[in-house]
């Protein structure tokens, strides 16, 4: 069912580095940029629900009906680019080779206010979930970063480094709003609010799990907050390298 397009080698198991947080909070710009100076790869797992939310609008399905979902589920093919500039391509019936690239389609208004409806069914969850595991297994690289709201408690709960990124909801509007064209800050911040509230119904994303680091970028700037990833992960390699 998926399709990573990675580049590098490595032969052992990448390193995880699993990041959640709610929308607004940083964590895919800021991951992106971690991962890349680290050399990771990096997994946006909100791109993939997001790109099922954009085929079920495109095919007609029904986005509340899991089943309906689930059967869109078993013909698309989903392909993310790992490294480098995020691309991601779906292609949406079994035996077709005409693959969609999406990669700006997911981030407008039309998706975002819908992606909910899918992502609150749980077996397409854990379909996606499984999905997640194979490209991280499959990346053959030396670290992936797997950023989303579920990360660090479903997804990977073993991940050698996991991290919570919040931000206040003022200030996730803010940054929001200046990545979208045309809305008033009012608008984003409803927007954010409301998804917060329907995501919250599936997935607690605001208290870290037991293990999990904690970082609220609320007065951190971009760099800040690329530095204080770099710097949790580079503390659990040196870790890890001293109990060898
Ligand atoms: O992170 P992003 O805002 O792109 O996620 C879009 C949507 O995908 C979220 O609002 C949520 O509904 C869903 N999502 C999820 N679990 C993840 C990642 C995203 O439910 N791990």
């Amino acid at each position: 069912m998926s399709d990573a397009a990675v580049n590098g080698a490595a032969s052992t198991a990448p390193l995880l580095v699993a990041i959640d947080g709610p929308a607004g909070s940083g964590k895919s710009s800021v991951s992106r940029v971690a991962a890349a100076r680290l050399g990771f790869g990096i997994l946006d797992t909100g791109a993939a629900y997001r790109s099922l939310a954009w085929a079920c609008l495109e095919t007609g399905t029904d986005l509340d009906d899991e089943a309906a979902v689930l059967g869109l589920l078993g013909s698309w093919r989903y392909s993310i680019t790992l490294v480098g500039e995020q691309r991601v391509e779906v292609v949406l019936a079994a035996g077709s080779s005409a693959a969609h690239d999406i990669t700006s389609a997911i981030r407008e208004h039309a998706v975002s206010g819908q992606v909910s409806r899918v992502s609150k069914h749980p077996e397409v969850r854990e379909r996606l979930n499984a999905m997640f595991r194979d490209i991280v297994a499959d990346s053959g690289l030396p670290g992936v970063v797997i950023e989303g709201r579920d990360v660090t408690t479903v997804i990977a709960p073993d991940a050698p480094v996991r991290i919570l990124m919040t931000a206040s909801a003022e200030v996730r509007a803010q940054r929001r709003a200046g990545e979208l064209d045309g809305l008033s800050h009012e608008q984003v911040l409803a927007d954010i609010a409301a998804r917060d509230a329907k995501d919250a119904l599936v997935v607690d994303f605001f208290t870290p799990a037991p293990g999990v680091t904690l970082v609220d970028t609320s007065d951190l700037d971009f760099e800040q907050s690329v530095q204080a990833v770099v710097d949790i992960v580079r503390a659990a390699q040196d870790a890890a390298e001293e109990s060898e």
